[in-house]
């Protein structure tokens, strides 16, 4: 703790009044009404006693008088864990209503980085950092996965705009623009990746995507460990300096850009000799300087934006997105409340990749679920891929008929093409002919819905609807590939999956997961067998549906 404090975490250490004024700012504390273990300044004691007891006189001299106290037992240190991990995410909405400025989140960040090293901290928070640590991101996506990904969306991309490549260059030295992104839009969301190029292709960008160091995310923002955060931060930073870039574009995401932009430089001690700046500007820019035409009508559902904690609240980002989005979409409604104000989507902080505490932050979203449906859009926005998988969550949760997406979609589907950039009009053509498929799903409007759009492109389609009508069929059909939910009834579907694998028979099918349950990826990921090719959260697109099963099963592209 010595190593960790400084003059902002001490300040707020020391400034408490005890007012409560911070109390109802909480997600948790307006979930859990009359359980004082979850407001802000109960939360903020927990650490401060450990401060008081070791850096403050009064605690030492008379530590009952100030309530001080160390940690002894393993029950202390999982109690501590409980709090700093499970029942805060860092959103920092309480420090706005503190007339004395303290920060819960900053010193929480501090308590959670105490704890990680002496190993002490939810399994997801260690798989994780244990991935950007020895990988380079914080999902594993190895090297060849991600390099893949971007030549199969250049390939797509080249389909679409009937242009040749390459639309998304790789290690290009000497661009006006590298371009980072978060692991997760190479694993679950690569149209992000396409319409981020799309924008570039069209704005006559001259950018690049690194090869190496590509990672804009940080979890050491997360799990308080400054050494990973420095280090994942400065191996992006260095990849642009050997590229000769002229400025670092950061994707959509909170932490990422926050971690990269502002406080990066400090934990890599870096001394960044670049612009660095968020794909939203850049996007708003092309707009104003007339590199991009756009076309708001072609986005007429109802929208509303949800402000990430870590782009509004901790860097300011309040303004662009909006105006950005007023030029893209024919119908923007506010969220109340907005901006600043604005309540977390509850799977900040990490909160995502800690599955224990998966059903308190849901109880803890309601708030969030009731602020969404009192605007009556269709679709919400976020410039943030964490809150993306947050607002998705609780969605389902709360069953709300609502979709969720991020401005780069937005802007790519406004965007207009001029004439000789046009896709000519294609032949009709059934890319999945002569591939045989199973869809795996419990729920009868998701089945038909995925065996509709399958063969509406040509596929021999079979359905089952729980895990071991799945297996049979499999057997029996021998399909090319099975799509598999992973909450369906009957024989646990982490089983299935094993069995489907370890069977010879059936060793040239690929497996897609489609799940509406993004904490039960265990049940598939930990097994020591081959992960699936393809992986999809619900509610799934006819889009994003095809353009996964094509790359699973290399269906090659027209010509
Ligand atoms: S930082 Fe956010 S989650 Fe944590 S106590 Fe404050 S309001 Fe609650
Ligand atoms: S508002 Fe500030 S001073 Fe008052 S209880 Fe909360 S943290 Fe303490």
């Amino acid at each position: 703790m010595g190593q960790k404090l400084n003059r902002q975490v001490v300040g707020s250490l020391v400034a408490c009044v005890h007012c409560g004024m911070c109390t109802e700012s909480c997600h948790y504390v307006l979930a859990n009404p009359g359980d004082p273990t979850y407001a802000p300044a109960y939360k903020a004691d927990r650490i401060r006693k450990l401060f008081k007891r070791h850096f403050d006189w009064t605690g030492r001299i008379f530590p009952w008088w100030v309530k001080a106290g160390s940690i002894f037992t393993d029950e202390e240190l999982e109690e501590l864990k409980d709090i700093v991990f499970g029942k805060c995410t860092n959103c920092r909405r309480c420090s706005l209503n503190c007339p004395m400025g303290v920060d819960l989140a900053t010193f929480n960040r501090m308590a959670r980085g105490l704890l990680v090293s002496v190993g002490v901290m939810p399994e997801g928070v260690a798989v994780v950092s244990k991935d950007q640590w020895e990988i380079g991101n914080q999902m594993g996506v190895l090297k060849e996965d991600y390099i893949e990904t971007l030549e199969w969306m250049d390939e797509e991309l080249q389909d679409e705009l009937g242009v040749p490549g390459p639309l998304i260059p790789i290690d290009r030295p000497d661009c006006d623009v590298v371009y980072s992104i978060n692991p997760r839009e190479v694993k679950y969301d690569p149209r992000s990746i396409a319409d981020a190029a799309k924008i570039f292709h069209v704005a006559g960008e001259n950018w690049t995507m690194p090869s190496e160091g590509w990672d804009m995310t940080n979890f050491g923002l997360f799990s308080g460990d400054d050494d990973l955060g420095g280090s994942v931060a400065k191996r992006l930073y260095e990849k642009v300096i050997e590229l000769r870039g002229k400025k670092l574009v950061i994707s959509e995401c909170g932490h990422g850009y926050r971690s990269t932009r502002c406080e990066g430089p400090n934990w890599a001690k870096f001394d960044v000799p670049y612009e660095m700046e968020s794909s939203v500007l850049t996007m708003l820019r092309y707009i104003k300087e007339g590199r991009i035409k756009v076309d708001k009508t072609r986005n007429s559902k109802s929208v509303t934006f949800h402000d990430s904690c870590n782009n509004a609240r901790s860097c300011g980002l309040f303004e662009e997105p909006r105006e950005l989005l007023n030029l893209v979409v024919t119908d923007f409604r506010e969220m109340h409340p907005n901006r600043a104000e604005n309540y977390c989507c509850t799977g900040g902080g990490g909160a995502m990749s800690m599955s224990e505490y998966t059903p308190r932050r849901l109880k803890s979203a309601k708030i969030k679920a009731e602020q969404l449906k009192a605007t009556g859009a269709e679709v919400v926005v976020t410039s943030c891929h964490n809150c993306v998988d947050g607002l998705a969550d609780l969605i389902r949760h709360y069953k709300l008929d609502m979709e969720v997406t991020q401005l780069v979609n937005l802007v790519a589907d406004a965007l207009v093409i001029e004439e000789k950039a046009a896709v000519p009009a294609a032949p009709e053509e059934l890319p999945l002919s002569g591939w045989k498929l199973v869809v795996a799903d419990d729920e009868p409007d998701q089945v038909t819905f995925l065996a509709t759009v399958f063969e509406d492109h040509g596929a021999k389609v079979f359905q089952a609807v729980n895990g071991d009508e799945a297996l049979e069929t499999a057997r029996r059909e021998k399909p090319h590939l099975l799509t598999l939910d992973l909450a369906m009834p009957g024989r646990d579907v982490g089983e299935v999956f094993e069995m489907l694998r370890k069977d010879e028979q059936l060793n040239g099918m690929k497996i897609c997961v489609i799940t509406g349950r993004p904490e039960l990826r265990k049940l598939i990921y930990d097994r020591s067998v081959k992960p699936p090719e393809g992986y999809l959260d619900k509610p799934v697109t006819e889009e994003t549906l095809l353009l996964t099963a094509r790359k699973v099963l290399e269906v090659p592209h027209k010509a």
